[in-house]
């Protein structure tokens, strides 16, 4: 994910950027969150504890998306084609439908997931316009910050559409600072939460796809969009020393076990207490560096823990649980309406005449095919048998 930074910068940069490709800073609000905040935190976590293992976790959930390319000048402008490479590799991770699944260690082969959550381009546009699903937008706005800036959204706010019909994602040339990419959380009680009007995960250019002005494998979309829906890092304990309970410190996902930040890929076991908590291994395992929420370059899985909690948070946010419904797949232009075929209207009709086989008008009888016919020009076969 890093290449170009490694082989560009030097020694002191190659550090900084290592240690600081994701720009998303984990955990939720501390200075006193709202009680309107804590109370949809509760309804999260309620929905959470209740959908795992159930059937709720079955369903496709289809994310209109539209991906807004910010250019200066034709530099950065990629073509709609490593768009659309950037999020077949979003999809085939969030699917597990991956090339690399059989890198990881197979003792979290149990554990991974496919998510049932694609994203798709959408079709029509909030004016109902046809669309790629892509736009472009020229400016020399410069950089575009890390969030620890007061202006770091000053790209979203240059083209966004309507967050509650659309997954909205912002490739830029740069983001200042050494980021490769950052995210908003849902709502607001996350530290990088924000406004509606800015949700959704900010990329470098060519940090997306593998084609074209890429370098990458394109998995920086695939961590950012985890944020965007709830994850944290999966070393988000290792501030407080590898943490406690795994359902209420560190990333709060039980099966993914606790750790510190690592970057390479050697198998290491960083945390001693993996079965705190519901845990949902019965061993102290090794550390998950197949994890998309780590900073290893091995990674090739999001587990059924965090697909539980993915889910968890699209369906209770009230701006997100629209996205995924027909209503919205219809307006967005990823789903045909069903032609319906008016029937005729049976009550107000009028009978004119009842005839037999030969065409002779007659009254009702039992055992005898009839024909009734209507004022509307239906006519009904009918035979009465005793
Ligand atoms: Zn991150």
């Amino acid at each position: 994910m890093k290449k170009i930074l490694l082989f560009l910068f030097l020694i002191p940069q190659i550090l900084f950027a290592q240690y600081n490709w994701c720009g998303t800073a984990d955990k939720m609000l501390t200075n006193s969150p709202t009680e309107k905040e804590q109370s949809l935190m509760q309804k999260i976590r309620t929905t959470i504890a209740n959908s795992s293992n159930s059937k709720s976790q079955d369903s496709l959930l289809i994310i209109p998306t539209v991906v807004h390319i910010v250019h200066f000048n034709g530099n950065g402008n990629i073509t709609d084609l490593q768009v659309q490479d950037g999020m077949r590799v979003v999809n085939e991770d969030f699917r597990r439908q991956n090339a690399d699944t059989i890198n990881g260690n197979p003792l979290f082969y149990p554990f991974a997931a496919d998510c049932k959550i694609e994203f798709r381009l959408a079709k029509l546009d909030p004016n109902g316009d046809s669309t790629t699903g892509i736009t472009r937008t020229d400016t020399s706005i410069y950089p575009h910050p890390e969030p620890t800036n007061a202006n770091f959204n000053n790209v979203k706010y240059i083209v966004s559409w309507p967050p509650n019909m659309y997954f909205n994602i912002w490739l830029v040339r740069h983001i200042s600072g050494g980021a490769l990419g950052y995210a908003q959380y849902p709502g607001t009680a996350f530290t990088y939460g924000g406004p509606w009007e800015t949700y959704g995960p900010t990329i470098r250019s060519y940090e997306w796809g593998t084609i074209g002005t890429s370098n990458s494998d394109g998995r920086v979309g695939t961590h950012e969009i985890g944020h965007c829906l709830g994850l944290y890092h999966t070393f988000l304990s290792f501030s407080t020393g590898c943490g406690a309970e795994c359902d209420t410190t560190g990333d709060q996902v039980c099966d993914t076990p606790p750790t510190t930040p690592t970057y390479d890929c050697d198998t290491s076991n960083l945390c001693a207490n993996d079965l705190l908590g519901p845990s949902a291994f019965t061993v102290d395992m090794p550390d998950q560096l197949e994890n998309y929420m780590s900073y290893n370059d091995c990674q090739n899985l999001f587990t059924l823990g965090q697909k539980t909690r993915m889910r968890g948070f699209l369906t209770t946010l009230d701006t997100l649980n629209g996205l995924y419904l027909d209503d919205n797949l219809i307006a967005t232009g990823l789903m045909q309406t069903t032609a319906i075929t008016e029937l005729p209207n049976t009550k107000n009709r009028k009978l004119l005449k009842i005839v037999d086989i030969l065409g002779r008008e007659t009254l009702p009888k039992r055992n005898t095919t009839l024909f009734y016919i209507y004022n509307d020009g239906t006519v009904e076969k009918s035979i009465v048998v005793e």
